[in-house]
């Protein structure tokens, strides 16, 4: 019994110590994303051999900024026309190969839609069940996801030889972006050449991004109408918040799907989100009750966003906001 105990445990410590993560990194050749820096933050939890593939075109400086990020060990870069917009069908082969040469245990990105469109391929194509949005990592085996729009947490034992996963992004802190050293290797796959990419259009805003802002204003129904939305822009902007919207306020034209917080929109966790006729249906509350403090501002005192408020004021948002901005021009 007692050799049994002892192979169980040496088995254990080798288990740890052969843990080593691809953390594969969203970029746009001239800048890292944020969230990748939380999902090596996630992937350092597993053990200290952590990789970050760099793919792309001219993304130089991106290597440069990955290389320095505390925690990275090595980073695998590749730079071809093929990795241009990122496609799933030109990145697998890639990770595949680079898994192939380095034996990956753990291969993960952030839960964004480049994550979220990237891993399952992966997955699929190691014949592995992905596991999506993880908040934490309680083994190298064990993780734990919420479910139920964010109602009830779901601690899942994976038993696959490569464990393939997306980052929620809110749940681990970011990396520091200095202090590492890492080295640089290049890796290669032949293109697939399936598809390509052409172009893309990003709605430009001089507002700080949905997902990273540190303040967030956000409205919903209540608002009534998109040109309403003005009154949210100003006060946006004297807070450098970003905006969000409910669904109701997306579905009902306000304002475009990309605004949209909750559990079929965004996840954000800023340090102040303020929610402006939004009633807090469990759906929105999945992507934002992380958030640090919580300001409500609805003329309904029954209205259930009160009850994961920090701090509540039941009046009119044609009133309040305005008298709001005002006060911040001060
Ligand atoms: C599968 C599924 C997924 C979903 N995903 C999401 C999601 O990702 N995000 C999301 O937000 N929703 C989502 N929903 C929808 C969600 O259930 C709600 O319908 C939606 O969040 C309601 O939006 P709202 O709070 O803006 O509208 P309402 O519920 O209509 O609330 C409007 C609020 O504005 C207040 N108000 C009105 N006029 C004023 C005024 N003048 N001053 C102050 N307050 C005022 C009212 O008192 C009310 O509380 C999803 C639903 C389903 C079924």
């Amino acid at each position: 019994e007692m050799r049994m105990a002892l192979t169980r445990m040496l088995s254990c410590c080798l288990i740890i110590l052969f843990q080593s993560t691809l953390v594969v990194a969203e970029h746009t050749n001239d800048k890292l994303t944020p969230l990748t820096l939380n999902a090596i933050s996630a992937a350092r939890k597993l053990g200290d051999d952590v990789s970050c593939l760099v793919a792309g075109t001219g993304c130089a400086k991106v290597v440069e900024e990955v290389s320095k990020v505390l925690g990275v060990k090595k980073v695998l870069v590749a730079q071809h026309d093929a990795y241009r917009g990122l496609l799933p069908e030109e990145l697998t082969p890639l990770i595949l190969a680079s898994q192939k040469q380095f034996q990956f245990t753990h291969i993960c990105a952030g839960a964004s839609a480049f994550g979220k469109n990237l891993l399952p391929r992966v997955a699929a194509k190691l014949d592995v069940a992905p596991l999506s949005d993880i908040i934490e990592i309680k083994s190298p085996d064990t993780f734990v996801r919420t479910i139920y729009a964010g109602n009830a947490l779901s601690t899942v034992k994976c038993n696959d030889p490569v464990k393939v996963f997306t980052v929620r992004a809110t749940s681990f802190e970011a990396a520091p972006v200095e202090g590492g050293s890492a080295t640089k290797e290049e890796v290669t796959s032949s293109p697939v050449g399936v598809s390509e990419w052409i172009e893309q259009n990003l709605t430009k805003s001089d507002r700080p991004e949905l997902t990273s802002a540190k303040v967030v204003v956000s409205g919903g129904r209540g608002l009534k109408s998109g040109d309403n939305f003005k009154l949210l822009y100003d006060l946006a902007d004297k807070l450098n918040a970003a905006v969000g919207a409910s669904r109701a306020a997306v579905d009902a034209g306000f304002v475009p799907n990309d605004l949209q917080v909750g559990q079929t929109g965004k996840i954000v966790a800023p340090e102040l989100y303020i929610a402006v006729g939004i009633s807090g249906a469990i759906q929105h509350l999945a992507g934002m009750k992380d958030s640090k403090t919580i300001v409500a501002i609805n003329k309904d005192p029954e209205a259930p966003i009160f009850q994961v408020a920090d701090y509540g004021l039941v009046a009119d948002l044609f009133k309040a906001i305005p008298e709001m901005t005002e006060a911040l021009k001060k």
